[in-house]
């Protein structure tokens, strides 16, 4: 997917004139958050998992090649065939030429947040061979010829009429705009490809280095399906995915599915270990297993290797005002939300990413919510510290917060500030309210009114009042 992100105010301001979009994103990652709040407060062992959860993604990233060297070896000794892959365009090299020699014309794909890093579906389409994305979201955004706009709810940014209106142009099925109905029907449509397809394509949420396990956690059946119904099985994954045995593994079922939906635990969680052996029932005959670099050991050797503890739940995106304001699309990749602003800027560089840097307002919700406690406010900062250091911040930013620190460091210069723009902010006012500001600034008062500044300086009234103490009054 060719990165839009320096684009991100144009496609915020789209984004924020489209009342439709807004509610769609808000009406479902609003459930999200009540929902994980709900079940947080229900599992008294929440904080210590994510506690447990950070330990254990801290020390793996601590020796990640020990690790990962471990699942290598017990994959392949279990029948997998290992590719790494440095970038993406190797990724696309791999796997198409797997796709050729294993001779599929038909695969069914799972979500996966690394294969649309890769463009992995645009690949294999460009080598002959037909994909069907089998997540119901996915689906959706397929036919539609768009991309996913959250990590785990790809098109939460339809609204159901919106989708009924597809199907029907798409699929010449009749209009419904009943839930049910519209998931019988991608059902149906999905139960063909499944049994036809030679090749399931998944990613993986965990890779589990002492057994070579592929931990997948899923609400939807496909993803089992797709793994275990056709010939071949692909699976792509970011190198970070590996956790160091199958034991701990439990954590994350805890941690995952109430951060991500406020589920106890996922409908489905499959944990699939090498090929078919000739006693068992099911499987693929055929296992590969990509494994994506594509600048994740850059990142694990600098200050923002805490990024690569992320377990994709999607819980920050929710709860982020500026994500639910712009939706996913606003992004310009793969990642969007309070995760994506620090996974871009460093996976596609700075120049690219950095407007997302700066699409936060630091209110530190999403390191609340995380589960494995990334510190993503503090990861933004650097961020910027980085953009200037380079030279990419706007000069007049630069000046405005030099000058900005100048006053703020002199208490006669910011006093006398104060009471200039109070006299002048007076002239202005409506209603008790400034209602704009001037030039740059003007962003700010846009959508909201700026407050009236206090007829009284606060330095003024705390000189006033002090000494005077409670018990005194
Ligand atoms: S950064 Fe944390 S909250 Fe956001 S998707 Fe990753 S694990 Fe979830």
């Amino acid at each position: 997917m060719e990165p839009l992100s320096r684009f991100f105010y144009r496609r915020s301001e789209k984004a924020l004139s489209d009342a439709t979009l807004q509610a769609s994103i808000s009406r479902t990652t609003g459930k999200f958050v009540g929902a994980r709040a709900d079940a947080v407060a229900a599992f008294p062992g929440f904080e210590t998992a994510r506690d447990e959860g950070s330990r254990i993604k801290r020390e793996t990233l601590d020796r990640l090649d020990h690790h990962l060297g471990r699942f290598i070896d017990e994959a392949e000794r279990r029948g997998a065939v290992i590719h790494a892959a440095r970038d993406g365009a190797e990724a696309r090299e791999i796997a198409t030429r797997i796709a050729k020699e294993e001779g599929v014309t038909l695969a069914v794909k799972s979500k996966s947040m690394v294969g649309e890093e890769v463009d992995l579906t645009g690949a294999l389409e460009a080598a002959g061979v037909e994909v069907v994305e089998s997540d119901l979201g996915e689906f959706i955004v397929q036919l539609a010829g768009e991309t996913p706009s959250h990590i785990i709810a790809p098109a939460v940014h339809k609204t159901r009429e919106q989708v009924s209106k597809l199907f029907v142009e798409k699929l010449g099925e009749p209009y419904t705009d009943k839930i049910p109905e519209l998931v019988a029907i991608a059902r149906r449509r999905l139960r063909e490809k499944f049994l036809s397809a030679g090749m399931g394509v998944s990613g993986a949420n965990f890779l589990c280095a002492d057994t070579g396990s592929i931990a997948l956690v899923t609400n939807e059946g496909n993803g089992r399906m797709g793994t275990t119904l056709p010939r071949v099985h692909l699976v792509v994954a970011g190198i970070e995915k590996v956790i160091p045995r199958l034991s701990d593994l439990p954590v994350f079922l805890r941690l995952l599915p109430r951060s991500a939906t406020g589920q106890p635990i996922s409908t489905y969680v499959s944990v699939l270990t090498g090929v078919k052996r000739p006693e068992d029932p099911e499987g693929p005959e055929k296992l590969h297993i990509i494994l994506l670099d594509n600048g994740r050991s850059g990142i694990l050797k600098g200050k923002y290797r805490d990024i690569l503890k992320c377990i994709r739940c999607g819980a920050c995106l929710n709860i982020c005002p500026v994500y639910q304001s712009v939706g996913g699309h606003a992004y310009g990749w793969t990642y969007p939300g309070p995760i994506g602003s620090v996974l871009t800027p460093l996976m596609t560089g700075l120049a690219e990413g950095v407007p997302l840097a700066n699409a936060s307002t630091l209110c530190g919700a999403c390191a609340d919510v995380c589960p494995v406690k990334i510190p993503i406010p503090g990861l933004l900062l650097e961020l910027r510290a980085d953009e200037r250091d380079r030279g990419l911040k706007d000069p007049a930013e630069v000046f405005g917060m030099k000058g900005y620190a100048a006053v703020m460091s002199r208490a006669g210069i910011l006093e006398a500030l104060e009471r200039i723009a109070g006299v002048i902010s007076s002239v202005f006012l409506k209603e008790g309210k400034a209602p704009w500001l001037p030039f740059r600034f003007s962003g700010w008062t846009d959508r909201r009114d700026f407050p009236a500044p206090a007829p009284q300086p606060f330095r003024k009234l705390w000189k006033k009042q002090r000494g005077i103490r409670p018990w005194n009054r």
